[in-house]
């Protein structure tokens, strides 16, 4: 068998092995969820980065683009280059419902966040508005933010950060003036409850980081203390 699933299509061979997650997800070899040398090969975002945006940054100073950039958010960190191997798992477990992939990504990010701390006390997931969501069925960020909520014994608040208006599909060619526009006034908290908490917002892709930025302004403006971002895979 482990011989024969990399061999099946791609995807059909990868679906097939988040059914029973015994085979890695990138070679196909029994023993889990991903053998320890496809892990190697991840697209690994690492140090020195940008204290903000978290984009590799020589020196480890602010880049270009952060100098001008008058964020909410803390920071923004991601394990790994929206590429390869990752780029697929985030397309299977996004678009087509693959929901076992949860836990085994969320892994992923605990892995990261024990050797790259960063201040938290609560998760917040980045909402999907009510209409994407019943079209979709499930938060993918949502269900990330559980699963790593439980492996790290994190309280998880998916339900005080909104989403009020849906935002159009960013195609690559807009600007990051123009995203920021798209989101700037998309998020609003229903109630006070992350007041003077430390929140690590979580998503599954971070492109221009305004979509994370928008919702630590909401959770500014209802009193969070720190927001910072964590997805597992970024655009560079
Ligand atoms: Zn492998
Ligand atoms: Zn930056």
């Amino acid at each position: 068998m482990a011989r024969v699933l990399p061999q099946v299509t791609k995807l059909g061979g990868m679906a097939l092995n988040f059914l029973f997650p015994q085979w890695c997800v990138g070679c196909g070899k029994e023993g889990g969820f991903i053998c320890s040398s496809c892990y190697n090969t991840l697209p690994s975002i690492v140090p020195p980065l940008c204290p903000k945006c978290g984009r590799p940054q020589a020196g480890g100073i602010l880049c270009s683009g952060c100098v001008s950039w008058q964020a909410k958010i803390e920071g923004i960190r991601s394990p790994f280059r929206f590429d390869g191997l990752i780029r697929q798992l985030v397309y299977e477990f996004k678009y087509r419902n693959i929901r076992a992939l949860a836990a085994p990504l969320a892994r992923l990010l605990g892995n990261y966040l024990a050797s790259n701390p960063v201040p938290l006390e609560v998760l917040v997931p980045v909402p999907l508005h009510r209409k994407r969501l019943r079209e979709r069925g499930y938060n993918q960020s949502g269900l990330l933010a559980r699963e790593l909520g439980r492996l790290n014994s994190l309280p998880v608040v998916d339900d005080c950060l909104v989403r009020q208006q849906p935002t159009p599909p960013q195609a690559r060619t807009t600007t990051v003036e123009e995203r920021k526009n798209n989101v700037a006034n998309a998020f609003a908290c229903r109630d006070n409850r992350l007041r003077d908490r430390q929140v690590l917002l979580i998503d599954d892709v971070a492109t221009s980081g305004a979509t994370l930025d928008a919702c630590a302004a909401a959770l500014k403006a209802a009193g969070a203390k720190t927001i910072w971002g964590l997805t597992l895979a970024r655009e560079i």
